[in-house]
């Protein structure tokens, strides 16, 4: 799914219901950056300018992730990734396919929509929107954060990249392509 297409919602849903682990490369570049680590350094140039991070780095994180006790033993969703074609053919070399593979189609305008309108609360980690979604008290509303890369024109660059991205990755999972039509 693209920028704010509700991946981390329907993720969070799933793997509450099968007891898989969520690994969102979004989530855990996130953490790098703000715990300012090597990978971190490398990564956030390019997050905040709407371009995909370095295929290398992403996917050394991944498969270090994937490699872990609970993942292992819980099963995996992994949210975000592959995201090109070389980290889905690294995927493949390492023999990791999942067993399903599912893809959701939003309109770009309420794309655009969600992104712009996006806040994060750092308390609870709970997402609202400015119109669609507003915070509950003026507590919550004083406290809530926009991600740096949810800008206009940063979202515009990041469907681009989304769009060219998720053509090189989808034959390589046609076999368990799942196509979910979304209208917000
Ligand atoms: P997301 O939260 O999934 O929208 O990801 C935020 C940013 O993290 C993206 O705009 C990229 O810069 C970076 N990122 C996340 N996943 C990947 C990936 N699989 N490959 C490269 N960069 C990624």
């Amino acid at each position: 799914g693209a920028p704010a297409s509700g991946k981390g919602t329907q993720c969070r849903m799933i793997v509450e219901k099968y007891g898989l682990v969520h690994i969102s490369t979004g989530d855990l570049l996130r953490a790098e950056v703000s715990s300012g680590t090597d990978i971190g350094k490398k990564a956030k140039e390019y997050m905040d300018n709407g371009m995909l991070v370095p295929d290398q780095v992403v996917t050394d994180m991944v498969v270090s992730r994937l490699s872990q006790p609970d993942v292992r033993e819980r099963g995996w969703l992994l949210d975000g990734y592959p995201r090109s074609y070389a980290q889905a053919q690294s995927l493949e070399s390492m023999k990791i396919r999942p067993d399903i593979f599912i893809l959701l189609e939003v309109p770009d305008d309420n794309l655009i929509d969600r992104c712009v309108g996006r806040r994060l609360d750092p308390v609870t980690g709970k997402i609202y929107h400015v119109k669609n979604f507003p915070p509950e008290n003026e507590e919550i509303s004083a406290r809530l954060t926009t991600r740096s890369d949810d800008t206009f024109e940063k979202v515009k660059s990041r469907l681009e990249t989304y769009k060219q991205n998720s053509e090189a990755v989808i034959p390589t999972y046609s076999d368990l392509l799942n196509q979910v039509l979304v209208y917000f």
